[in-house]
């Protein structure tokens, strides 16, 4: 099974707020969200314990979004000093409202070569671990997100490759599959698909294809990657197919849509995936 959310709270959100929106996705028939620390962590613990006790009630799953100034590579320690306590308030907050993972941005090459950023990297996320563990945050999975731009840090081998460091109970990837048409290959056919299902299946086991995270929309494409985001009826990448590799493969976990339809796209890839599915169903001997 797959759910489906919007990247932050839904546009057409009754009210105010982070639990308004949670209890509107399920209304909608949603059982998803990420909750957007994008531009930073504002959340206090009464608010996001409140918002993480409305998700447990209307059956909502959590993730949540780090800012988007994180370089886990970064050449100043300042800098990097600045990205762990960034990802850190992120995952205190993911803790208090119950959830994983958090998903963030790598950082930058800046001219350095892909291993020199990986070493890095590795060292920042652990400094960001070891600071957890000190402030019993747990449950808190870091979630490397294939990013878009062929500058940063986080093609699909790079954010499996920093699951494989840490440990799936520590972090996984989260592939964004209009980043990945953006920066490393256009995505047409179901085959196209399930050679990224495979891969990652292939490297970090059975248990990645039974609870991942994964963004979704379409996207606009300049030489450097990634330009924009486009609603999923762009076709670019195309939904259907990975809805029937995610079906053939029996992958299960959540989808976030980063469409700027929100959660009007969700709903969109919910029914298509549903189609799929029931289709499937219907052919099984
Ligand atoms: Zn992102």
């Amino acid at each position: 099974m797959i759910r489906f959310g919007p990247a932050g709270i839904p546009i057409g959100t009754p009210g105010e707020g982070t639990g308004a929106g949670i209890a509107y996705c399920r209304q909608i028939g949603l059982g998803a969200m990420e909750v957007e620390f994008v531009h930073g962590v504002k959340m206090g613990e009464p608010a996001a314990r409140d918002a993480g006790a409305v998700a447990r009630k209307n059956d909502v799953l959590l993730s949540c979004h780090a800012p988007y100034y994180i370089n886990c590579c970064a050449k100043e320690e300042l800098k990097l000093a600045g990205s762990v306590r960034h990802i850190v308030s992120t995952a205190q907050a993911a803790f208090w409202l119950g959830a994983t993972p958090i998903v963030i941005h790598p950082g930058f090459y800046m001219g350095r070569p892909a291993a020199e950023c990986r070493k890095m990297v590795i060292s920042t996320l652990r400094r960001c671990l070891d600071e957890m563990e000190r402030r019993k945050i747990s449950g808190v999975q870091l979630g490397a997100e294939l990013t878009g731009k062929k500058s940063a840090y986080g093609s699909l081998d790079e954010i499996i490759g920093l699951a494989e460091e840490f440990g799936a109970k520590q972090a996984v990837p989260v592939i964004d599959f209009a980043h990945y048409h953006a920066r490393e290959a256009r995505l047409k056919t179901q085959e196209d698909y399930a050679r990224i299902l495979d891969k990652v299946e292939k490297r970090l086991g059975s248990s990645a294809s039974r609870s991942f995270h994964c963004h979704f929309s379409g996207i606009e494409i300049i030489e450097a990657g990634e330009k924009n985001h486009l609603p999923i009826s762009s076709n670019s990448p195309p939904f259907e197919p990975l809805a029937r590799a995610w079906v053939e493969n029996g992958w299960s976990g959540k989808a976030i849509c980063e469409s700027p339809l929100l959660e009007k796209d969700a709903l969109e890839m919910q029914k298509i995936y549903n189609k799929v599915e029931e289709k499937n169903r219907d052919s099984a001997p």
